[in-house]
C-alpha cells in the first residue's frame, strides 16, 4: 500500500473518509490509484452514501451507482440483521485492498454477467444462517462468509483448522488464486509450457479433488510440510497449493510496497541477508524467461525476508506472536517464482 495525500497536502490513507486537517470529504479513485476530494467530479460510491461501507470513487457522469469493487458483489448480507452491517463494512474494506493490488497487476476485473469467461462475482453470505454455504470459489464466483468478519469465530476456526494466520485479507487472496488459475490454465494446450511448469512445480491437478481434501482432513499434513508448502492447507491438492501460494505472493506484495513507501528498506536494516540458491528463484527451463527476471525477482524475495524478520522481531516486542509465521525454503521460492511470472502475465 503507498501513502497518499489530500489536496491540502495532509497524509491520508486509504481508508480515509475525511481529512482530519482541512475537513474535506475524501474517497478513493481506483483508475488513477490516488485519494480525491468527493467534488471536483468525483461521487462517492452509492454503499458509500447508503451504507457507509465504501469510500471509492466514480466519475460524476458514471451511468453506474457502485464502484469497481461493490460492482462486483452478487450478493450482499441481509441488512435487516443488525450485526450484519458492521461485519459487512469489514468485509469490503478487506476486499478493496485485496482489489487494489489486482489492479495494481493491471489484472482486469470485469463482472461475471459481462464477462461469463473472465468475469468475477462475490456472494457474501452469512454461512451461519445458511449452513449449506461455505467460503470458496467455484466458476466465477467468490463466496465469503460474513461470519469471517467476527474476530471471535475466525479465530476459533483458525485454531481449530490449525492454521498459522486467518484474515479476511487472507481469504479474498487465496479465492482470487483460483479465479485467476481458472482464466489462465485451462485454457492452455497441454504442452504450452506454461502449462507444464505448473505441473512442474505444483504437481498433478487433476488427482481427485475430494478425496484429497478428505485426506487432508483426516490425515493432516505430511511431515515436514514446511519444507515444501507455505501452509499445511497447500499441501492438500496442488489447487490449494497453487491458491495458498498466490495470496502469499499477494500478501509479500503489498507488504513490501507498504515498506517501500514508508521508507523502511531492506538493505538499510542491520541483518545479514537470508541467502535463496538463485536457481530456486528461476522459472522452470521450458518457460522463456530472462536471467534478469530472475535475478530482480531473487533480490526482491531476500529483501522481503529481510524486512519480515524485522517486524517478527517488533511484534515480538509487543509481547504478541510473531507476525510472519512463515519459512520462505528452496522449493516455496520456486512456486512463488511461477506466481511472480503469472501476476504480471497482464502487465
Ligand atoms: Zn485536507
Ligand atoms: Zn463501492
Ligand atoms: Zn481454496
Amino acid at each position: 500500500m503507498k501513502q497518499f495525500h489530500c489536496t491540502c497536502g495532509n497524509l491520508l490513507f486509504f481508508d480515509s473518509v475525511t481529512c482530519l486537517r482541512c475537513g474535506q470529504n475524501v474517497g478513493y479513485d481506483a483508475v488513477a490509484d490516488l485519494m480525491r476530494p468527493i467534488s471536483q467530479g468525483f461521487r462517492l460510491c452509492a454503499n458509500g452514501v447508503g451504507h457507509g461501507v465504501c469510500n471509492w470513487l466514480l466519475p460524476a457522469s458514471s451511468r453506474t451507482e457502485l464502484c469497481a469493487s461493490c460492482r462486483l458483489n452478487r450478493t450482499i448480507p441481509d441488512l435487516g440483521h443488525p450485526p450484519n452491517l458492521g461485519y459487512w463494512s469489514i468485509t469490503e474494506a478487506a476486499k478493496r485492498r485485496h482489489l487494489r493490488t489486482l489492479l495494481c497487476l493491471r489484472i482486469p476485473l470485469p463482472t461475471l454477467a459481462e464477462d461469463p469467461q473472465n468475469g468475477l462475482a462475490y456472494d457474501i453470505v452469512s454461512t451461519s444462517r445458511d449452513p449449506a454455504l461455505t467460503t470458496g470459489y467455484l466458476r466465477g464466483v467468490i463466496t465469503l462468509s460474513l461470519e469471517e468478519a467476527d474476530d471471535t469465530w475466525r479465530q476459533i476456526n483458525r485454531q481449530l483448522l490449525g492454521e498459522a494466520s486467518r484474515t479476511l485479507l487472507g481469504h479474498f487472496r487465496h479465492e482470487s488464486g483460483h479465479h485467476i488459475w481458472e482464466r489462465v490454465f485451462p485454457r492452455l494446450d497441454w504442452a504450452h509450457p506454461l502449462r507444464q511448469a505448473f505441473f512442474e512445480v505444483f504437481g498433478d491437478h487433476t488427482i481427485d479433488y475430494a478425496s484429497a481434501l478428505q485426506r487432508h482432513y483426516r490425515q493432516g499434513a505430511p511431515q515436514g510440510w514446511q519444507q515444501n508448502y507455505i501452509s499445511a492447507y497447500a499441501s492438500s491438492h496442488p489447487w490449494e497449493d497453487w491458491a495458498e501460494t498466490w495470496a502469499h505472493y499477494l500478501q509479500i506484495f503489498d507488504s513490501f510496497e507498504t515498506c517501500q513507501n514508508l521508507g523502511i528498506r531492506g538493505g538499510s536494516l542491520d541483518l545479514p541477508l537470508v541467502i535463496l540458491p538463485l536457481e530456486s528463484c528461476a522459472l522452470p527451463q521450458n518457460l522463456a524467461s530472462s536471467q534478469e527476471a530472475d535475478v530482480s525477482f531473487h533480490a526482491w524475495l531476500q529483501r522481503w525476508i529481510c524486512l519480515a524478520t524485522m517486524l517478527n522481531e517488533v511484534t515480538r516486542s509487543f509481547g504478541s506472536p510473531f507476525l510472519y509465521p512463515y519459512i520462505i525454503s528452496p522449493v516455496i521460492a520456486g512456486k512463488l517464482r511461477l506466481a511472480h511470472h503469472v501476476a504480471h502475465l497482464w502487465e
